[in-house]
């Protein structure tokens, strides 16, 4: 059988990564948060005091930076990563970082290698219109920014992080708005994906309408 790719795409805190990591569960296949790799690359930068802005810095750091996925988790340079790429201060700047075209193809890359090897479920902004354009299924989640911004709040304050409303609201519009007109790979909806709307949904009904597209 060929490896199965899935391609689950949509703005920030629209539920990708939840839906994600159920479904990989369900059908036991991997699951690869593409996000992480660019939250992880951005993690990398603010350790090591780049400016962000330094497009050429940015990008020699991403050049000596291995990442990794082992049983779900993402590894930076051999290290697990964990909630240190949630932080208020990588979600303020990833979106930069992920705008930089060299810094896309390096990830798209590793996001390749990995669907070409297993069967996999991808959650990103691009994976069914770029990365995996041939994808066997592909979905675009979505959801009013308010219902984002407060499952996100909701998700953050049960980690125990100290964080406003107003302020996760601000910070997903402002990453919508650079993930979606930066000029390579921006955020879009596939042609043939299948849109889903989670406003009002909980997880299950979420997860029941994605399964109820797959056959396998
Ligand atoms: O999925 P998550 O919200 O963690 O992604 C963090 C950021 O990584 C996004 O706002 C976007 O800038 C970038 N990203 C991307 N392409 C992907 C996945 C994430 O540009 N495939």
């Amino acid at each position: 059988m060929n490896n199965l790719v899935i391609a689950v795409d949509g703005p920030a805190g629209a539920g990708k990564s939840t839906i994600a990591k159920i479904i990989a569960e369900k059908l036991n296949i991997n699951y690869i948060d593409t996000g992480a790799m660019y939250r992880a690359i951005t993690y990398k930068c603010l350790q090591n005091n780049i400016n962000i802005n330094n497009e050429d810095e940015v990008i020699k750091i991403a050049k000596n930076t291995e990442i990794d996925f082992r049983d779900n988790n993402i590894y930076l340079d051999k290290r697990v990563l964990k909630e240190e790429i949630r932080t208020m201060e990588v979600s303020n700047n990833v979106s930069n970082v992920a705008k930089i075209k060299e810094v896309r193809y390096l990830m798209v890359d590793v996001q390749r290698e990995i669907g070409t090897r297993n069967s996999v479920i991808l959650d990103g902004r691009d994976i069914g219109s770029y990365v995996f354009p041939n994808a066997d299924y592909k979905f675009f989640l979505v959801a009013t920014p308010e219902e984002r911004g407060n499952r996100r709040y909701k998700e953050l304050i049960n980690k125990g992080y100290e964080v406003n409303i107003d302020e996760i609201i601000n910070d997903i519009v402002k990453r919508d708005e650079i993930d979606s007109n930066r000029e390579f790979a921006p955020l879009v909806k596939a042609e043939d994906a299948i849109e889903i709307d989670t406003t009002g949904k909980d997880i299950n009904e979420v997860v029941e309408s994605v399964i109820s597209k797959i056959n396998i």
